[in-house]
């Protein structure tokens, strides 16, 4: 049994598919008119922990990652220009020249972090007739305005809002550092259309009910998982600071169809770094790019990335990161030393240590230490790597290829000779060659007249 924080009741619940043995999930993904940096893919990394448990529970899912390409504002609100068309306009190309080099660049560093795609990466702008009739039926329905620069959302007349943000129009009003647009009837309202400026023309824009302009940032996002995943959807997943744009996901998506939008709502918290926050002001927003031009595997920071809880911020350091490198690269060594399998026998009691971990609300700190007592246990090495394979399910870890590596020359050179003193009962210098083995990091293990050479942990 699966059990998941829910930050709709603040509970940790049974996991409960709406249909058996399956799951639709969603995760808001990058909005591409920038890199993404490693606190985004903080976040990927986080969901793709979590398909990997369903899948490796046999689920069956069906997962969907959105690519925001337009109406997302720089003030994440209804104000500041679409980040798209602003960094269009700042390089001078076109938002489509942007948007595609972002997604490029976006899915490279996706792959290297061995994150399992979902079965469609859906983007915005191609679900515009979705967004628009999504709109329409909000306003049959009663739920919306009209302004001078757009169609709005009334959240008054949504007795539910606030319950997953917590954020309520009074609060709002009272902790408002920017001056709250007038027109507005409630602080918390929010576009749902937003019209084109009257004397610049948008790169991206199209025609609506109410004038040409474009979808609200919000709005994107129902479309899409009601259109590809249906009314009501077992899990969504952002970031921790998406409360409020999953608010306003409920509130458009249930007011819409009448159902339940959600069952379950997850979180992941931030990554921080040297204890504060990345902006590109700092200077301290680093890409994978930059990670691998300090000379780190990008696995190195999926492990670093394992090493704290995903509701809980973790911390980046170059030296944590370091560290993680040097678990990973250990973990490496150890495997390289092990032949591929042969048979299939696992280690029981590790792997259902592992699978409980991992099924409480995705323990990924603890999975991990429970790989290591497995690696550090006297199961036999057949039965390690098969069970550490089965872990690597989820952990992503890449293990599989460095299992059987080849030891170097000179340790198997020296491995025979130990083995001809020894068989020749020259024990002084077989003693003192296992002791020069070691040294250099690896045990032997006399099986009969022959030896096994293992890497040590
Ligand atoms: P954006 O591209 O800004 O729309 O963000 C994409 C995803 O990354 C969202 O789910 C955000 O919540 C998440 N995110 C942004 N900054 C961080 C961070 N520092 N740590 C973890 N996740 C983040
Ligand atoms: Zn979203």
């Amino acid at each position: 049994m699966i059990k998941i924080y829910n930050s709709l009741t603040k509970k940790v619940e049974d996991f409960k598919p709406i249909h058996e043995g399956t799951v639709s999930m969603y995760t808001c993904g990058p909005t591409v008119y920038s890199y993404a940096h490693i606190g985004n893919f903080r976040t990927y990394v986080s969901a793709d922990i979590i398909y990997r448990t369903f899948l490796v529970n046999d689920y069956k899912v069906r997962y969907i990652i959105n690519l925001t390409d337009v109406g997302h504002l720089s003030d994440d609100a209804d104000d500041g220009d679409d980040k798209v068309e602003k960094m269009a306009k700042e390089e001078g190309k076109s938002a489509r020249d942007i948007t595609d080099f972002y997604i490029k660049r976006f899915l490279i560093d996706y792959e290297k972090l061995r994150i399992i795609k979902p079965k469609k990466f859906t983007r915005a702008t191609e679900y515009i007739k979705e967004q628009v009739s999504l709109v329409s039926e909000l306003e049959k329905r009663g739920y919306t305005y009209r302004t001078s620069d757009g169609v709005y959302f009334d959240t008054s007349r949504f007795e539910k809002y606030g319950e997953l943000s917590g954020h309520f129009a009074e609060d709002i009003l009272e902790g408002a550092r920017v001056e709250i647009n007038p027109e507005k009837r409630n602080p918390t309202d929010f576009a749902l259309w937003k019209l084109s400026p009257k004397d610049e023309k948008r790169w991206q824009e199209w025609e609506s009910p109410w004038g040409i302009g474009f979808p609200g940032w919000h709005i994107e996002c129902s479309a899409m998982a009601l259109k590809e995943l249906g009314q009501t959807i077992d899990v969504h997943l952002g970031g921790e600071d998406l409360l409020m744009h999953h608010q306003n996901e409920i509130a458009q998506s249930e007011c819409a169809t009448g159902k339940e939008f959600v069952h379950y709502w997850m979180h992941a918290a931030f990554l921080k770094i040297d204890g504060g926050k990345m902006s590109k002001s700092l200077n301290n927003m680093y890409t994978l790019e930059d990670i691998e031009a300090k000379g780190f595997d990008p696995l190195s920071l999926r492990y670093f990335y394992l090493s704290g809880h995903y509701r809980t911020s973790l911390n980046f350091t170059w030296e944590a990161l370091q560290s993680a490198q040097t678990a990973l690269k250990k973990l490496y060594q150890v495997v390289e030393g092990y032949s591929p399998i042969q048979e299939e026998t696992f280690a029981k009691d590790y792997l259902s240590r592992f699978m409980d971990v991992v099924n409480n609300d995705f323990n990924m700190p603890q999975a991990l230490a429970t790989m290591w007592d497995l690696l550090k246990s006297d199961v036999s090495e057949q039965t390690k790597i098969c069970t550490l394979l089965k872990m690597d399910e989820v952990l992503g870890l890449d293990i599989e290829s460095h299992v059987g590596m080849t030891i170097p020359e000179e340790i198997v050179n020296l491995a025979e000779t130990r083995n001809t003193y020894r068989r020749n009962g020259i024990w002084d210098k077989a003693d003192q060659l296992r002791k020069q083995l070691e040294a250099s990091g690896y045990l032997v293990e006399d099986r009969g007249d022959s030896y096994k050479i293992r890497r040590r942990i």
